[in-house]
């Protein structure tokens, strides 16, 4: 069996060979971008050479990037542990041309993109012809984007027709906002099923979430266009190529399982949680199940968002690694039976497994547990009451079918549930939230918090936020933003 080692390797060979430049991954945590909190693709670090703001230094460039898709418009949060594909944090790895009109010669395009990605999955990696698609934008005429013949022409030196699909704008047409940057990209999936089955069904017809086993692993952008703001299409004097595949989905596919947590990414993290919660993973538990695959998801995005500086916290970009968090001890509480911290003990594996490509995780790894424990450590102290007082408030509820907004609040405020963990364990027993509640509440809370610093600073009116169940950090030696949670009677 190839690692996943050797195959981020064989990638990054790859485009070496064909004069790219390998260049680190920029952190998860993006500082200084009030339009996005965490890396969500390869292509941010390179966001200003493409809106012109910058000339690359180097034009042909590869990596391997930590993304995180957790918040904004690209949140898989929902997917994660009850697909097999959809992870929080993920490699995604990306080839990139971008065009300089002073140096056409050094960049490339439609072309050479697809010759080299069908390339590399074919005949380096030696993935059956027949088990791949592609789809190119079919054009959307109201908004007068023309069909990328250009993309057709080139994958049909290599495809079959009837496995190339035309898309739609939602899938194959990619944008960086209303305005600016934009083009048509073309889409690399894996049909995983077995040969009966592949020729029973339509394949064709199962690409984009039509199949569990039918999964997008490589998308091409190729950014042409320039949109003004009266809506109209520019061709862009410099063009772009811009890739991204998804790690995790290449290495199951090369080492022919059917999820990626059977791969050796994950598999050594998932036997480590086995052995601590004294349960097997794959049997007939499913709810097990997704709990172990979920914490060996959310264990990597904790802790590389922690190495990148990002300490869990109740505001902003900390406080969606604390409620990544405790989704992934409640998982383990609830459905592993494992009442004492875990997720720290999986830290130094971790670290150990991906120190050839990120060693800033083992640099860390001692405070990046110690971060963690302590987490898991505040949160275990309230979570068995507050799931005492859910199912209190669920036998009582009768059949209203909604968590009202006060008790959501109350769960948010004194055991430190936050509001999307509620609404999961509220949605296992067919309940809603009452949100709108939950948010009066809030507001309301805030008030009281604000009226209350006005009369406690005497001359000074200082009007500041103040978290209630939240104090300061004070005993570990980290920037003084971070705040801790509180144990609650
Ligand atoms: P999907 O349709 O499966 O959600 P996507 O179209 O949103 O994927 P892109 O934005 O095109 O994904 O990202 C490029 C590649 O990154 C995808 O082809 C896929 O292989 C991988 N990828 C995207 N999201 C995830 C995720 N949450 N977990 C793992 N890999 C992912
Ligand atoms: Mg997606
Ligand atoms: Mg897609
Ligand atoms: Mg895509």
């Amino acid at each position: 069996m190839t690692t996943a080692s050797e195959i981020r390797r064989q990638f990054l060979d790859f485009f070496r060979s064909r004069e790219h430049i390998i260049v680190p991954a920029a952190p998860i945590v993006i500082k200084n971008d009030p339009s996005l909190l965490f890396t969500n693709a390869g292509m941010n670090q390179f966001k200003d050479y493409f809106l012109g703001n910058k000339a690359p230094a180097k034009q042909r460039v590869a990596d391997t990037q930590k993304c995180l898709r957790v918040s904004g418009k690209h949140n898989d949060l929902e997917e994660v542990g009850v697909d097999t594909y959809h992870h929080t944090m993920f490699e995604m790895l990306g080839n990139w041309s971008f065009g300089d009109p002073r140096h056409p010669e050094n960049g490339y395009f439609k072309k050479e993109a697809i010759a080299w990605a069908w390339e590399l999955l074919t005949a380096v990696y030696k993935i059956d012809k027949e088990r791949l698609y592609v789809t190119v934008f079919e054009g959307d005429d109201p908004d007068k984007l023309p069909f990328d013949e250009e993309s057709y022409r080139e994958w049909e030196k290599w495809v079959p027709g009837e496995r190339i699909l035309k898309g739609s704008k939602k899938d194959n047409f990619w944008e960086m906002g209303d305005t600016g940057p934009c083009g048509p990209c073309s889409e690399i999936h894996v049909d995983c099923r077995e040969a009966a089955e592949r020729e029973a069904v339509d394949g064709g017809t199962l690409v984009n979430a039509g199949h569990p086993q039918v999964i997008e692993i490589w998308n091409l952008v190729f950014m042409q266009f320039n949109r003004l703001k009266d809506g109209s299409l520019q061709p862009l004097p410099a063009r772009h190529v811009d890739t991204g595949m998804g790690f995790e989905r290449l290495v199951r596919v090369l080492q022919g399982k059917q999820s990626n947590y059977d791969t050796d990414v994950f598999s050594g993290t998932i036997a480590f949680t086995e052995q601590l919660c004294g349960k097997q993973y794959g049997g007939s538990d499913s709810r097990a199940d997704i709990a172990f695959r979920v914490i060996a998801d959310h264990i990597r995005a904790i802790a590389f968002t922690i190495a990148d500086g990002q300490l869990p916290s109740n505001t902003g970009a900390g406080y969606v690694i604390r409620r990544i968090l405790r989704r992934a001890v409640r998982y383990y509480f609830s459905f592993l039976n494992r009442k004492q911290p875990l997720l720290h003990l999986l830290v130094p594996a971790l670290a150990a497994q991906f120190d050839d490509v990120f060693p800033e995780l083992r640099q860390q790894a001692d405070f990046v547990q110690k971060v963690i424990l302590e987490e898991e450590g505040n949160f275990l102290r309230t979570l068995e009451s507050g799931m005492r007082r859910i199912d209190e408030y669920l036998t009582t509820a009768g059949t209203s079918g909604v968590i009202d907004g006060k008790t959501a609040f109350e769960l948010y405020d004194t055991y430190g549930f936050p509001l999307d963990l509620t609404r999961l364990i509220a949605q296992e027993k067919d309940f809603g939230i009452d949100e709108a509640g939950f948010q009066a509440e809030m507001q309301q809370q805030k008030n009281r918090s604000r009226a209350a610093t006005a009369l406690d600073t005497g001359d000074w009116t200082v009007l500041r936020e103040i978290p209630t169940a939240f104090v300061g950090y004070d005993d570990l030696l980290v920037p003084a933003q971070v705040t801790r949670y509180r144990s609650i009677k």
